[in-house]
């Protein structure tokens, strides 16, 4: 089964992430010379402007900073109510990834986090209450 929707933009910064994301793992940016974590990725650092930036694999749990429930159908296949969650990650300060949450969505709530198939064949960050 195809999933529908619009497969990610692919961009030079953020083919590490969606590669990652292939194998399962989620990756955000770090850099390498003052430690702050960045994500969506843009291979500069949002906090001294650094260019020299790694990727670092995740640790959860995740917090639900906000989310909402989608019930409208906006493609014909799409399997609606689905809930869309903006979640933090406390061990990696400064990154909010947004996603498909599974279970019952609690603002503060912790969630597990790794990906499920998305548009266009690719994997994309999920979460699933705890
Ligand atoms: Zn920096």
């Amino acid at each position: 089964m195809t999933v529908p929707g619009i497969p990610p933009a692919v961009t030079e910064e953020t083919a590490p992430f969606w590669d990652a994301a292939r194998e399962g793992r989620v990756v955000v940016e770090r850099c390498t010379a003052c430690g702050a974590h960045g994500f969506p990725p843009r291979g500069i650092c949002r906090s001294c402007r650094g260019r020299e930036m790694e990727w670092v694999e995740v640790t959860g749990p995740g917090v639900v900073y906000s989310y909402t429930v989608n019930h409208q159908r906006w493609l014909p296949d799409l399997e609606v109510p689905y809930t869309v969650a903006l979640v933090d990650l406390p061990a990696h300060p400064g990154v909010r990834i947004a996603g498909r949450l599974h279970g019952e969505p609690v603002i503060g709530g912790e969630v597990d986090f790794g990906v499920e198939e998305g548009p266009g064949g690719f994997a994309v960050p999920s979460f699933r209450a705890r």
